[in-house]
C-alpha cells in the first residue's frame, strides 16, 4: 500500500469514528484531496485508493494536471483566490468553485461557463471575523452574494466555505466553525439547491464535523508535507 493509500485509510477511519461520536449520519461527511504542489503521482495514488475529488489553488498548475489525468474522469475543485482574469479558464476547466467571494466573479463565470456544460457548482467563501485570510465575504454580506449567484443560470449554488484562522483547541475552532453552519443552515432555507458546508482541513477537521461540515478540504493529512 502506498503511504497516500494509509493516510487515506487512516483518515476515512477517523471521519467514520467521528460522524458517530458527534451524531453525525454515517457517510454524511465526504472527503476532498487537496492536491495544490504535490505531484501526479500521489494523486493517481489517492485515486486508486477511493477518491475521486480533487482541490488545486492554482490554476495553471492545475490546468496541466486536469489535462494530463483526463482520462480519470476525476472531480476537479476550483479553491483558491480568484483573480477576474482567472474566471474563463476555472469555468471550463473545474466542476465546482469554493471560493467565489464577490458578485463580480460570480457573474464572470457564469458568462463564461458553456450553457451547454452542467451549471458549475459553486459556494461561497465566507471570512469570518478574526480571519487571517483576506479571502472571502463578510458574514453580513453573504446573504446578498447567494441572492446574485442564485439567478445565474450557469452556475449552481451548493453552499459556503470558509478558512478560520488556525487556531489550536478544539472549542475555539468549533466556536468559529458554528458561525459558518449557522449562516449555511439559515441559508438553506432560501436556496434548496444548498446542500455542502465546506469546511475543516488537516488542523481542524474533527470540528468541523462537530459543526455540520459535510465536505472536509485534506492536503498534508493526505499527501504529506508541500514542497
Ligand atoms: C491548502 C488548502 C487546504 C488543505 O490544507 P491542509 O492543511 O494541507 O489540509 C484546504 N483548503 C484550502 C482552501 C486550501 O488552500
Amino acid at each position: 500500500m502506498t503511504i497516500v493509500a494509509e493516510n487515506i485509510k487512516v483518515i476515512l477511519a477517523q471521519i467514520s469514528h467521528l460522524e458517530q461520536q458527534y451524531g453525525r449520519t454515517a457517510g454524511s461527511v465526504k472527503l476532498l484531496a487537496v492536491s495544490k504542489k504535490q505531484p501526479m503521482e500521489k494523486i493517481v495514488s489517492a485515486n486508486l485508493a477511493g477518491l475521486n475529488d480533487f482541490g488545486e489553488n492554482y490554476l495553471q498548475e492545475a490546468a496541466v494536471k486536469i489535462e494530463e489525468l483526463k482520462q480519470l474522469a476525476l472531480c476537479w475543485h476550483f479553491i483558491g483566490p480568484i483573480q477576474s482574469n482567472k474566471t474563463k479558464a476555472i469555468a471550463e476547466h473545474f466542476q465546482w468553485v469554493h471560493s467565489v467571494d464577490r458578485v463580480k466573479v460570480a457573474q464572470r463565470l457564469n458568462q463564461h461557463r458553456e450553457s451547454s456544460s452542467l451549471p458549475l457548482n459553486v459556494c461561497v467563501q465566507v471570512n469570518l471575523s478574526g480571519e487571517a485570510s483576506k479571502s472571502g465575504t463578510a458574514l453580513d454580506q453573504t446573504d446578498a452574494l447567494c441572492r446574485e449567484i442564485a439567478e445565474l443560470p450557469n452556475l449552481k449554488l451548493r453552499g459556503l466555505m470558509a478558512i478560520p484562522a488556525a487556531l489550536n483547541n478544539l472549542e475555539a475552532q468549533r466556536a468559529s466553525f458554528r458561525q459558518l453552519r449557522d449562516a449555511f443552515v439559515r441559508l438553506q432555507s432560501t436556496y434548496s439547491s444548498m446542500d455542502t458546508l465546506s469546511m475543516g482541513m488537516s488542523g481542524d477537521f474533527e470540528a468541523a464535523i462537530a459543526e455540520g461540515s459535510t465536505l472536509l478540504r485534506i492536503g498534508t493529512g493526505i499527501f504529506g508535507r508541500r514542497d
